[in-house]
């Protein structure tokens, strides 16, 4: 199964990502945590795109489409994947419908514009497990990962001058998409304005030949 997972920033597009991973088997591709790894690593791609990344600009199409087209040559991929953060621009998805990738659904997660601002201000990653908190939504956290104890950290990107920087690209660049997929018939909108869980059900729900 092939599927993509769109929606603004902080739409829990990562979070229900992972847990549809873990759901299904089929392995979860998120272009940002690519780019992270990169910028962390400091390899060629990771200085290219370090400073688009803190700026809360979009990484060229080309480089990301190598990107992706390289990742989905690997054997992981042989029963499908969930992409998470590509595409994000009406260029990626012509270019990548070109790659012979006919996905099997769109996953559209909406919230409102003013959610996706509260959830970035209050997302918190850890520095050692990469888990990620909201620390809106988990009041006892207390500047320490419940589950190993490392240290919590803001993403450079959450910064609120960064969002509202990363909201606008989305606005401008990505949320064409959602029409683009409507029109193929791949759009599943789902109300992402609930609990995890609640979301999570719906797209199982949803899942094509479920
Ligand atoms: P994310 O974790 O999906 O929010 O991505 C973090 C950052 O990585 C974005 O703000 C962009 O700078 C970059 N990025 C991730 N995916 C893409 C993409 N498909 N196209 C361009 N830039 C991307």
């Amino acid at each position: 199964m092939k599927i993509i997972m769109l929606g603004i920033v902080g739409a829990g597009k990562g979070t229900q990502a992972k847990k549809l991973a873990g759901h299904t088997g089929i392995v979860h591709i998120s272009t940002g945590d690519i780019f992270r790894e990169a910028v962390k690593n400091k390899t060629e791609l990771g200085l290219k795109a370090q400073e688009i990344m803190e700026d809360g600009g979009l990484v060229p199409d080309d480089i990301v489409i190598g990107i992706v087209k390289e990742r989905l040559e690997e054997s992981d991929t042989d029963t499908g994947y969930i992409l998470d953060g590509f595409p994000r621009t009406i260029n990626q998805a012509e270019k990548f419908d070109k790659t012979n990738n006919d996905v099997d659904a769109v996953f559209y997660i909406s919230i409102p514009e003013k959610e996706s601002v509260r959830r970035l201000k209050g997302r918190r990653l850890c520095g050692s497990c990469k888990r990620q908190y909201n620390i809106y939504l988990n009041k006892n956290i207390n500047g320490k990962c419940p589950q190993c104890g490392g240290e919590l950290i803001e993403r450079a990107d959450d910064k609120e001058d960064t969002v509202k920087i990363r909201i606008k690209n989305y606005i401008k660049q990505t949320k064409p998409l959602i029409d683009y997929y409507r029109k193929k018939g791949k759009l599943i909108e789902i109300d992402g304005y609930r609990k995890i869980d609640k979301v999570f059900k719906s797209i199982v729900d949803s899942l094509p030949n479920n």
